[in-house]
């Protein structure tokens, strides 16, 4: 494996671009600009992970779990289980060179097109038919696939099963794995999946199709410069009208605050990443649209569990190398339900039969038993998890619409979400009646949420964050126009002038709820983002595949 990162001692004073974050949106923009010839640098908060390295026991998975809530601040700043706890909703985010890539279930779908005809989006992006050729680019970088063998995972049959209560078929969901080995679109080897389960923990296989192991890697075959453990926290202007993106180094070293200077700054640091970075930048002088924080959507995203259930459903990940012998889980999404409302868009609704990591397997006791604490002492042996009553525990993943009502800010410098009445959101009860339905068609009772006595509370929890910088047609109604350019908040020049280099280019731009998952609607208008810039600048690049395998570069040590 290749070692993208290198450390911040080696950070030059100034580049031509410079990314932060390095989820879906950053590696589209880096791998672009640099295929065009610009001296990038991207900046990462947490830290990288080769295969093979995520947590594959739970001490490990606990380490890496970072919890922050306004009484509460758990783990490590760079722990890749990034969870927030909000009065009104807690977030779930990836943390890592790869962002949200690293850990999430790799579902790759595209929005009903009726998404993409709300008024909620500026003119351009349907008319200009750039958002067709951002999908048809995405989907080459992510390859999406479906499991050749989805309909004889047991949780899929499981599903199948379950389904009946509300008449409905499965179908094998497209997902970013790799079935079968091959070199992908950035000249890397990657094997087959096995089937092991552990997506959302991270795939240790190799086989997740991430941002990891596709853009970042392109990005720096064509010259960028990747710095991990680097959070930044505002950017502003200089007088020459060039960026200086501040930030804070993570990696134990002295120097705490640094800085460095571009012609061009892409924020990609995400949905909350971005809104915080921009809301802090607005708080040190910089312009921007009193917009910014508004339409933030959940994606109407639910997970929640059938405990009980009769029949087997093996959907607990085994992990890698295998902890079960002779279990073959499925990725962690193999199998979905869409249920399409042709009337009422907001009715439409995907269910997916999800997979819980291997690492998560010794406290399930804990989570669904009353008594959970004694038996998960007794079921120390991790088989017991796999041959019990906990075979049967259904995960299901849902998404639909919200009303994208709720707003970020800043609260002891820190972003936090206002969301006063995000529970008695119709798509709440709607998901809860057609999961409750499902379940105990199977026989088990319906889990809403297992940590709800928690410090996680009764909230709902999302881990599709939408929206903060949203688009529009001018900064009285976004923050940034089509094309992730952030509007110029001055009131004395016209309403959709924008800051020459400033670009924001992830999930928080999008306007509205998806109803399916986001992340290849924003890698396609990270892609389509990026066309325009190489117009704008007279830049010129292209999106071919390598041919070749590409020789791994000598590795080595992990900074910090
Ligand atoms: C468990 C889980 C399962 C999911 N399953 C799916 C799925 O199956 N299908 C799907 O479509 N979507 C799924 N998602 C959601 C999807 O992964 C995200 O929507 C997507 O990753 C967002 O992409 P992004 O480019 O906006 O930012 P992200 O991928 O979130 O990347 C942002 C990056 O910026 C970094 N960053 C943040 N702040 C700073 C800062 N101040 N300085 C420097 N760096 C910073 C972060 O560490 C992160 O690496 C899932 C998410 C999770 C958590
Ligand atoms: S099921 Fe296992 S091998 Fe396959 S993609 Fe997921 S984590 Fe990787």
């Amino acid at each position: 494996m290749i070692r993208l990162a290198r450390s911040l001692d080696r950070l030059q004073r100034h580049y031509d671009v410079v990314v932060v974050g390095s989820g879906y949106g950053a590696g589209v923009a880096a791998s672009r600009l640099a295929r065009a010839g610009k001296r990038v640098a991207i900046l990462e908060r947490g830290r990288e992970f080769l295969t093979g390295e995520f947590p594959s026991r739970f001490p490990d998975l606990r380490q890496q779990m970072q919890v922050t809530g306004k009484r509460v601040r758990i783990g490590s700043p760079t722990g890749l289980y990034d969870v927030r706890i909000g009065d009104d909703m807690n977030i779930l985010v990836g943390c890592g060179l790869g962002g949200g890539s690293l850990i999430n279930a790799g579902v790759t779908l595209r929005p009903d097109p009726r998404v993409f005809r709300d008024e909620a989006w500026p003119a351009e992006i349907a008319k200009d038919g750039l958002i067709a050729e951002g999908y048809a680019r995405a989907i080459r970088w992510i390859r999406p696939a479906r499991d050749p063998d989805a309909a004889q995972r047991t949780k899929f049959k499981a599903l199948a099963s379950a389904g009946k209560a509300l008449a409905e078929e499965p179908v094998a969901a497209p997902v970013a794995v790799t079935f079968k080995e091959t070199i992908n679109p950035a000249g890397i080897r990657q094997p087959a999946c096995t089937a092991c389960g552990d997506c959302c923990g991270g795939c240790n296989v190799g086989a997740k199709n991430t941002v990891a192991l596709t853009y970042l890697p392109d990005a720096v075959h064509h010259g960028a410069q990747v710095f991990t453990h680097a959070k930044v926290r505002h950017v502003s202007q200089e007088a020459n009208g060039g960026w200086r993106v501040h930030f804070e180094r993570q990696d134990g070293k002295a120097g705490g605050a640094m800085s460095v200077g571009a012609d061009i700054v892409v924020l990609a640091a995400g949905t909350l990443g971005s809104t915080e970075i921009l809301l802090r930048s607005r708080a040190q002088g910089l312009a921007v649209s009193d917009r910014l924080g508004h339409r933030f959507s959940a994606n109407g995203d639910i997970i929640a569990f059938g405990y009980g259930g009769k029949g087997p459903v093996n959907g607990i990940g085994v992990g890698h190398p295998s902890k079960v012998d002779g279990l073959d889980v499925g990725a962690a999404v193999s199998g979905q339900i869409e249920i399409v409302d042709e009337d009422d868009l907001a009715r439409s609704l995907t269910i997916q039969e999800g997979v819980l990591p291997s690492a998560l397997a010794p406290i399930l006791p804990v989570l669904f038993l009353p008594n959970g604490r004694l038996l998960g002492a007794l079921q120390s042996l991790v088989s017991g998890v796999y041959k019990g009553p906990f075979a049967g525990l259904q995960t299901f993943f849902a998404v639909s619409h919200d009303s994208a009502a709720g707003r970020l800010g800043l609260e002891d410098d820190r972003i936090s979400l206002q969301w006063p009445n995000a529970r008695d959101e119709p798509v709440y009860r709607r998901v809860d009646d057609a999961l409750e339905a499902l379940v105990k068609r199977a026989g088990g009772r319906y889990v809403k949420n297992p940590l709800a006595g928690t410090v996680m509370g009764h909230q709902p929890a999302t881990a599709h964050p939408l929206g903060g910088c949203v688009m529009g047609r001018e900064r009285d109604d976004g923050v940034v126009n089509h094309k992730g350019q952030v509007f110029d908040g001055n009131p004395r020049i016209g309403s959709a002038d924008v800051h020459e280099g400033l670009y924001v280019i992830d999930g928080s731009v999008i306007p509205r709820s998806l109803g399916v998952n986001p992340l290849l609607t924003i890698t396609a208008l990270a892609e389509r983002a990026l066309i325009h810039l190489a117009r704008d600048c007279g830049l010129t690049f292209d999106d071919a595949p390598h041919q070749r395998e590409r020789a791994p570069a000598i590795n080595v040590p992990p900074i910090a």
